[in-house]
């Protein structure tokens, strides 16, 4: 007698069990990187992940305000440089083209800057490529896409937004006096379940109190450390925005989260099908980033940003502009700057090379 097929197994969910009985558990962060970078059933190369009908909607999808804003802030930035002649403008998960599109249009007020233009977008999913090239097509700046940072001796400017919150994360977990390895691996009727993994070190900043039993433990450390060399190597002079949700007080927990058309399912349900994401501890990137030689300014709060950056007066010019629009501008620009949402659960550091001064709008 066969049984009927279960609707939760998905193929990456028969590749993982079948990996798991071959190998024995594996860890959270090879998990997340099989989940979402799998060639074949990955998220990120399989689905148009971003946009209303999809799982999950970002800030340049809900207002022009934001990608415009931000290509203003690389305006100035580029002034800041000495206004080189020319400059890399580089994307990090580009998702459908909206930041840029935007950050773009908005450049045409200052047409030297874009002028220097070279735009490069690093984009691992050929779909979101495609999306990229439609919404970029009528662009007058050359554009070349890659999967990989690719080093060079600048200047350049880099914008990731919602990006590092896709990198893999270890989890460690506390089982009596030691950390062991969060790992996955199969319970006994052959699903996925969260298994402790050999002993490992957390390595816990030294300002966390003592952990209590079953405690949870996440770090990105090999990730951010090998995404702050790539930025190191794109040369001088070099700046970045960083924005994500996240915190900046490290603490103990499972942030662990999976997204499948708008709700919250469990993150070894479907995989490959979900959207997988943790936190970003954007302290211990800032430390990365240092320790690779670059320095940071922030992380301010994302309302606190675009308030400096002058989003209200901006949503407000857009709204007299077009009066059909307004409801929606100002529903658009009141949802990135919500104190008891994205404003305050999303934030923004900048980074930069030691040549570079300050940025704006952190000091
Ligand atoms: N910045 C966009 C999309 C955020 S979603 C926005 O704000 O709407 C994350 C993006 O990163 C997607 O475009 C995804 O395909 C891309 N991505 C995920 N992992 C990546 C990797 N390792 N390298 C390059 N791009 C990646």
């Amino acid at each position: 007698m066969t049984s009927a097929p279960d609707p939760l197994v998905t193929p990456l969910a028969r590749h993982l069990a079948e990996r798991i009985t071959r190998d024995g558990p594996i860890s959270v962060a090879d998990y997340i990187d099989v989940c979402l970078q799998h060639p074949e059933h990955g998220y990120y190369r399989r689905q148009a992940a971003i946009g209303a009908a999809a799982d999950f909607v970002t800030a340049p999808e809900i207002s022009q305000v934001f990608g415009e804003l931000i290509g203003l802030w690389c305006a100035v930035v580029w002034q800041q440089m000495g206004a080189p002649a020319s400059l890399r403008l580089i994307e990090l998960g580009p998702g459908r083209g909206t930041l840029m599109r935007d950050a773009l249009r908005a450049a045409r007020l200052v047409p030297a800057f874009r002028a220097a233009l070279r735009v490069e977008l690093v984009e691992t999913n050929e779909t979101l490529q495609q999306m990229q090239r439609e919404a970029l097509r009528n662009e007058d700046v050359p554009i070349a896409w890659g999967a990989k940072l690719t080093a060079a001796d600048g200047p350049a400017i880099v914008i990731a937004n919602e990006f590092l919150d896709t990198l893999p994360a270890d989890q460690f977990v506390r089982r009596k006096a030691a950390w062991h390895m969060r790992c996955v691996g199969l319970d006994a009727s052959g699903d996925l379940q969260f298994v402790d993994g050999p002993e490992a070190e957390a390595d816990i900043p030294a300002s966390l109190p003592a952990p209590s039993e079953g405690a949870i433990y996440e770090h990105r450390r090999t990730a951010f450390a090998r995404l702050a060399e790539a930025l190191t190597a794109l040369g001088t002079p070099l700046a970045g925005l960083f924005i994500d949700y996240g915190h900046t007080e490290p603490n103990y927990g499972d942030t662990l989260q999976a997204i499948l058309a708008h709700r919250y399912t469990d993150p070894l349900q479907t995989p490959g099908q979900a959207d997988l994401t943790l936190q970003v501890d954007f302290t211990a990137f800032a430390h990365a980033v240092e320790a690779a030689g670059l320095r940071c300014d922030g992380p301010l709060p994302q309302a606190e940003f675009l308030g400096r950056l002058g989003a209200v007066e901006r949503a407000s010019r857009l709204m007299a502009a077009n009066p059909a629009r307004a409801a929606e501008i100002e529903s658009g620009i009141a949802r990135l700057l919500a104190p008891t949402g994205m404003g305050a659960r999303f934030q923004v550091l900048g980074i930069r090379s030691v040549d570079v001064s300050p940025l704006p709008p952190f000091s």
